[in-house]
């Protein structure tokens, strides 16, 4: 999926789950972090006039394993529950990230090659090639969504929405 697809069901999930609207921002924001390694290198190359190349050792991957780990946002999760103040903000970052993370694993699934985060790291595991629904290829360089994500992107923007009307005539 597109980031701007994980934004706005991060800030979707962020709308459903919390009240503020900062919590909101720190969900999408969240939803935002995993890509954004990919997305600034692909900015880069675009800008360069160059074509998709990255080394297979490349500090983007590791950030983007670590990134879109289960395992690290799970554990984030967790700690941030069991602070002895918990601390909205962390889940709310964390929830955001999670919801990335789960929509990669079910749409980039059944990925032959190795270029492609396992999802659970630190551990050499490739959940997505196992729980993936389907192989999601976007293509390169361009910012149209498919069909599937389209759906997913308008179903998340009218509820979100509907929320936001919802707690604008609370307000009145
Ligand atoms: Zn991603």
């Amino acid at each position: 999926m597109y980031p701007y697809t994980h934004v706005v069901v991060g800030a979707t999930i962020g709308a459903t789950l919390f009240q503020q609207w900062r919590l909101w921002l720190l969900a999408a924001l969240g939803a935002l972090l995993p890509d954004l390694g990919m997305l600034s290198h692909q900015i880069y190359l675009k800008s360069n006039g160059l074509g998709w190349y990255l080394w297979p050792s490349s500090p983007i991957w590791i950030y983007t394993d670590i990134t879109h780990s289960l395992v690290v946002w799970c554990v984030l999760l967790v700690a941030s529950a069991r602070l002895p103040k918990v601390n909205a903000s962390n889940i709310a970052f964390a929830i955001g990230a999670t919801s990335h993370a789960v929509i990669d694993v079910l749409t980039h699934g059944r990925n032959p090659s190795k270029m492609m985060t396992g999802y659970l790291w630190p551990f050499d595991y490739n959940l997505a090639v196992q729980l993936g629904i389907w192989q999601y290829h976007p293509g390169r360089f361009t910012i149209l969504a498919k069909p599937p994500e389209l759906v997913m992107l308008l179903t998340c923007c009218g509820l979100l929405a509907l929320i936001i009307r919802h707690k604008l005539k609370a307000q009145a």
